[in-house]
């Protein structure tokens, strides 16, 4: 079997701490390699690599990085199809999402290719009388960034290539369940012309993670994953002083007005709830339907849903992939067989799905439930997985209310003919990213991404201005010419304009 390692210093290195996981086909249930768990020497290599490039890529000119940016842009949309291919070995995903992660991942090195202008700071001539006042951007220093299993690509180039626009030093810690994206996208760093060390991959657990939130080289953490651990991740990275912006999970709400059009309101509820298993961050997990919409929505929901084509990534006509891991699987169909019990209806179910041939792989059918309580397990917890949770509203205030009411607040969409309804949802919904007639609105690379509540730990978003700010600090500079002393005397007082 395939050993994986880490990429530290521009090449690849062996794990060496003797500790190993399992890294998964989903499709088929085979173990495809092990992987190397960094111990805290590792992670100590890693950010030592970081450490010694940051120097003179720092003071490297902005066209110097953004000419690599430009190569590594051309070099990742040739390699599209080989990276997909990895994301959908390792994650499970089908092919055509796998693509379509690294194009929204693409869109964030385009948007850093932009770097001279998104850096360029700004100047006051004569701010006082002799006197100009520039406001500069300058890099942090090494920044770690902490990723999650369920985009293996698009989170990593969500954040390490505005981190190295902006001049500083990058070590990842990807997923430990699909590592091999993200060593992929370092070898193709490298041949785009990075230098060795600007950006490292370290594998590994919480170990790992640990060790980067402790190190007093690393400077700031992007971390995304679940809420539990983007918690604990930006506690003890605030505590040793860092910089950190914590990513968490989500509960995300379709909402249903009566007057929508119910047939684009089910295509969106079935593409948003189903597409990649359930296993997005801004999946639709809960459709809230209001009145009159509730039984008509329910009917076209379940109809789409039974008509899903679940099988492996590879095989071009699926459209749903399987699950993680075979405990993952486990965890989410026990929501849809405890669902009965709590008070849901189970409309469609999923739990007893097998494909052909793939008797081994973690597959799951896609599962509807209606009427679901709101303290039933299947509304209060994010499932991550191919179940649609349906509630009922009999307003609109009502269906707000409820969206509110939770504790996550990453994404929400309104479907709505009426324009009033609509503008007041973007307004009042408590969530950082807001779609109207639009199930998934994960805003584009020059926007940026994040949620609200307990599904952002930290104040800036991810990518975008914020992604800018986030990886930079800012420098105001006073500046008097010609030379000062011929300003005058020996004043003590505390500088005014004038
Ligand atoms: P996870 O929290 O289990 O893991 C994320 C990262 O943290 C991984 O690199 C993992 O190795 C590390 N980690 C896990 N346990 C740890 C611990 N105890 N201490 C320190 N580090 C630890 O998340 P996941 O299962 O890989 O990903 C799915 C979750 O990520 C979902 O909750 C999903 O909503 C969330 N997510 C959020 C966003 C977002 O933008 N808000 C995007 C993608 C995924």
């Amino acid at each position: 079997m395939k050993t994986l390692g880490h990429w530290i210093g521009g090449k690849h290195t062996e794990a060496a701490s003797g500790a190993f996981g399992p890294v998964f086909d989903p499709a088929t249930g085979d173990r495809r390699a092990q992987l190397g768990l960094a111990d805290e020497a590792e992670v100590d290599a890693a950010v030592a690599a970081a450490s010694s490039a940051y120097p003179e890529w720092s003071r490297s000119s902005v066209t110097r990085r953004t000419s690599f940016l430009f190569a590594y842009r051309e070099l990742l949309a040739a390699h599209r199809e080989e990276l997909a291919a990895l994301v959908t070995a390792e994650h499970g995903k089908v092919h055509s999402d796998a693509l379509g992660e690294l194009a929204r991942g693409i869109e964030v090195v385009e948007l850093a290719c932009n770097a001279p202008e998104l850096l360029k700071g700004e100047l006051t001539t004569e701010a006082s009388g002799g006197i100009d006042v520039a406001s500069l951007r300058r890099p942090l220093g090494v920044v770690a960034g902490i990723t999650p299993f369920n985009f293996p690509a698009m989170v990593p180039l969500w954040m390490f290539p505005l981190a190295l626009a902006c001049g500083n030093t990058f070590v990842l810690k990807p997923s430990e369940k699909d590592p091999s994206a993200s060593l992929r996208l370092a070898e193709l760093a490298a041949e785009a012309g990075l230098p060795d060390g600007v950006l490292n991959v370290v594998n590994g657990d919480r170990t790992a993670v640990e060790r980067l939130l402790d190190h007093p080289d690393v400077a700031a953490v992007s971390f995304v994953g679940s809420t539990p651990i983007a918690r604990q991740v930006q506690s003890r990275a605030v505590a040793h002083g860092k910089r950190v912006q914590a990513l968490g999970g989500a509960k995300n709400h379709l909402v249903v007005l009566p007057d929508a059009d119910l047939d684009a309101a089910a295509d969106a509820a079935v593409s948003a709830g189903y597409g990649s298993a359930g296993e997005r961050c801004m999946a639709v997990s809960a459709v809230v339907a209001v009145g009159q919409a509730g039984d008509a929505l329910v009917e076209r929901v379940a109809e789409r849903a039974r008509a899903l084509r679940v099988g492996p990534g590879t095989d071009p006509s699926s459209q749903m992939g399987p699950l993680i891991t075979a405990e993952h699987r486990e965890k989410v169909a026990s929501y849809v067989t405890g669902a009965a019990g709590q008070g849901a209806e189970v409309v469609v179910d999923g739990t007893e799905f097998s494909v052909p041939g793939h008797e081994n792989g973690f597959f799951l059918g896609a599962s509807l439930l209606d009427r679901v309580p709101p303290q039933a397990d299947a509304y209060r917890d994010e499932i991550f997985g191919p179940v649609l949770s349906v509630v009922r509203a009999d307003t609109f205030d009502e269906a707000l209310s409820l969206v509110n009411a939770s504790p996550w607040g990453n994404g929400a969409a309104v479907f709505t003919r009426d324009g009033g309804a609509a503008r007041r949802f973007q307004l009042e919904v408590e969530a950082g990213m807001v779609g109207v007639n639009v199930p998934i609105p994960v805003p584009v690379a020059h926007h940026s991404f994040g949620g609200w509540k307990d599904s952002l730990f930290g104040d800036l978003h991810i990518y975008g201005k914020d992604g800018v700010r986030f990886y930079t600090r800012g420098k105001v500079v006073t500046t008097r010419w010609p030379d000062p002393a011929a300003a005058g005397g020996v004043d003590l007082g505390f500088p005014r304009s004038s």
